[in-house]
Formats: structure tokens, C-alpha cells, sequence
């Protein structure tokens, strides 16, 4: 494994690693993890990328902790639907964070790092649910077969989620690619967002006067400015090479997501302390179990797309990749055998070259 500090520019890097618009800062596609660990205090393309979630995740942790402790989360069973809700909070900028760190290590723990990623993100999307569900709901739907069912359809959403937000690393890069990624978050979120939503348009003074509703509301403008940005590539489209290592659209996406997280947590955690009397006597017992059933349910299918990683990769990889990722190799004294590391896999190797026409694959 690679332990070298130089910074490669994308002609030099194998497709599977490439980012849109992003020219240069990229490591090399075989990091050890000492030196993915390094590579946390020098600046490359990814850099900022994982401090604009690693604070937010630290950070979190602190939220989590402390509001443990004064709000009794633990033993009032009013308060447990806000600690899976702290929890799942806490996992998605962490699981974001080392997979931003951890995925130049090679193509397959790339794949698995980003589905780490997915797996927090569906996670995540429970336990808002689970929150706005216990906290949030609008006066009018109380105890009604909205608020019954609503569970349940998020539950499936956050599987569905996370099938194909994984599915989408094995489509080609292209328009296709994005919109199913985007649709595999925003929908969920959708879905999840409309107590509050109910609450903006048709609540009543008691919906208004009592909670988190501007918090909500403005949280609601950064997941679409998000959404926006992620999707957009700006300001790196316009400019392609220019934003590599700071100001490029994933960071910008990460800084503004976090605002939204931060104001969707200000206004649960409103919603919970001022809604008590409405909402006390509402609280289903079963509804921590759907985050762990969520979990164990992605556990299974994270094991479905593990297992199809190698076929995909022969698949994506063609000869000049692999040719790079030799070049690569050999520049940083790294060959097969030598240094006790499969870097590349003889089979591989033969079955790329037998096959004349190769897609490339862009992340
Ligand atoms: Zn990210």
C-alpha cells in the first residue's frame, strides 16, 4: 500500500476514482490507512470534505451527551424517540467523514465506504421520522391513520433508500446516475417532512405557537438549497480545476446540510420540550425497534451489495486503468507479490485485457 504524500492530477488516476470537474489533489488509488489518516492535515481534494463532517460529527457526539443528560433522554420514555433521533444524527456526518477518508484505499473499500455512507443516511431518515412522528405531528392528524401508517411507510422509504442509493454506484456517470441518486435522498425526506410541512400550511395557533416551526421551515430551505448544489456541480462546472481543493460544490454541500441538520435539531428538540402535553400520550413502544429492524434489514443488503463488488469492478475497469494503477504502483515502489499486497489482481489483469471494448466508469 501506497504511504506517499503526492498529490496526483485525474489524467494520472484510474476512472473509478475520478470526480466531476475536479482536475487535481487526488491520492493515490492504493492509500494505506496510515496514510489515509495522514492525509488528514494536508490539503488535497477530499480534505475539506472530511472536516466539514467531522467537526459537525464531533459535535454532535456532544449534543448527544449532553442532552442525554438534561432532558433524561434515557429513562423517560417520552425522551427516547429524540436519542435514536441524536443518534442517527450523530452516525451520518461520521460515516460521511471516513468515507471521504478512508475510500482512496482501493475500488472496493471505496464502494463500501460510500455505502457506509448510504447505510447512515438511511438510518438517518428513520430516525427524523421517528422524531417527527413523536414530536412533530400536526394537531389535526393526531391519532388519525396518517399518523398510524406514517411509521410504516418510512421504514420502507429508508430501505428503499438505501437499495438505490447503493444500485446507483454501479450505474454509468451520467444524468441517470445523478437523478436516481438524488431521488434515493429526496424522497425519503420528502415523505418525512410532511407533518411539518401539514403543520406550515393548514396547522392551527396551537401548531404555530408552540415549537420549533421557523426552525423548521428554514431547515426545509437548506436540504433544497443542498439538494441544489449537490446536483448542480457549481461553482466547479463553470470553472473546472479552479475549485479542486477548496470552494468545490461537495463542500458546499456538506456546509449547508449541516446548517439544515442543526436547525431540523433545534426545532425537534423545541417541538419535544413545548408539545408534551399534546403529544405525550401518543408515543407507540415500538417505534425505537423500527430504527434497530432498519438496521438490521441494511446489514443484509449492504452483505447483498458486497458480495456483486467484484464482479462490478472487473466489470468498470478497463485496460487503461489498469495501466494507470500499474504506473501508479511502480512509481511508488509498489509490485504484485513483493510487498505481500494483492494490488492487482492477475485475473483481473488477464480478464480486462481479453475484452476489446471497455466502458469507462466515472465516479
Ligand atoms: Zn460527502
Amino acid at each position: 500500500m501506497a504511504t506517499t504524500l503526492q498529490l496526483y492530477h485525474v489524467s494520472e488516476i484510474p476512472s473509478f476514482f475520478h470526480e466531476l470537474y475536479i482536475h487535481r489533489g487526488y491520492r493515490h488509488p492504493r492509500s494505506s490507512v496510515r496514510s489515509c489518516l495522514r492525509s488528514c492535515f494536508y490539503l488535497h481534494n477530499e480534505t475539506v470534505n472530511f472536516w466539514t463532517h467531522f467537526i459537525p460529527a464531533v459535535f454532535y457526539l456532544f449534543v448527544l451527551v449532553t442532552d442525554c443528560y438534561q432532558y433524561n433522554l434515557l429513562l423517560d420514555a417520552y425522551g427516547l424517540p429524540m436519542l435514536a433521533y441524536l443518534i442517527s444524527m450523530t452516525l451520518f456526518p461520521t460515516a460521511s467523514a471516513l468515507a471521504h477518508l478512508f475510500n482512496t484505499i482501493s475500488e472496493k473499500a471505496r464502494h463500501m465506504c460510500f455505502f457506509l455512507d448510504y447505510f447512515a443516511l438511511s438510518i438517518f431518515g428513520i430516525g427524523t421520522a421517528i422524531a417527527y412522528h413523536a414530536y412533530s405531528f400536526p394537531v389535526a392528524l393526531i391519532s388519525t391513520w396518517w399518523q398510524h401508517l406514517y411509521l410504516l411507510v418510512a421504514v420502507v422509504n429508508a430501505l428503499l433508500s438505501f437499495v438505490l442509493s447503493c444500485r446507483t454506484r454501479f450505474l454509468d456517470h451520467g444524468l441517470r446516475k445523478k437523478m436516481f441518486r438524488i431521488l434515493s435522498f429526496a424522497v425519503p425526506y420528502l415523505f418525512d417532512v410532511l407533518p411539518v410541512c401539514y403543520r406550515a400550511i393548514h396547522g392551527d395557533v396551537v401548531d404555530f405557537s408552540l415549537g420549533g416551526m421557523h426552525y423548521h421551515v428554514r431547515q426545509s430551505v437548506f436540504a433544497f438549497l443542498s439538494a441544489l448544489i449537490y446536483s448542480s456541480h457549481l461553482p466547479e462546472r463553470l470553472s473546472p480545476g479552479r475549485f479542486d481543493i477548496i470552494g468545490q460544490s461537495h463542500q458546499l454541500f456538506h456546509v449547508v446540510s449541516v446548517m439544515g441538520t442543526h436547525d431540523l435539531m433545534t426545532g425537534m428538540r423545541m417541538d419535544m420540550l413545548q408539545r408534551r402535553q399534546l403529544m405525550d400520550a401518543h408515543q407507540p413502544s415500538y417505534s425505537i425497534l423500527l430504527m434497530v429492524a432498519v438496521v438490521g434489514f441494511n446489514l443484509v443488503i449492504l452483505y447483498y451489495f458486497w458480495m456483486q463488488l467484484d464482479g462490478v469492478i472487473l466489470k468498470s475497469t478497463s485496460s487503461e486503468d489498469l495501466t494507470k494503477l500499474n504506473n501508479l504502483c511502480n512509481g511508488a515502489g509498489l509490485t504484485n507479490g513483493k510487498s505481500g499486497h494483492h494490488l492487482i489482481d492477475r485475473q483481473l489483469t488477464n480478464d480486462v485485457s481479453r475484452r476489446s471494448k471497455l466502458r469507462p466508469h466515472v465516479e
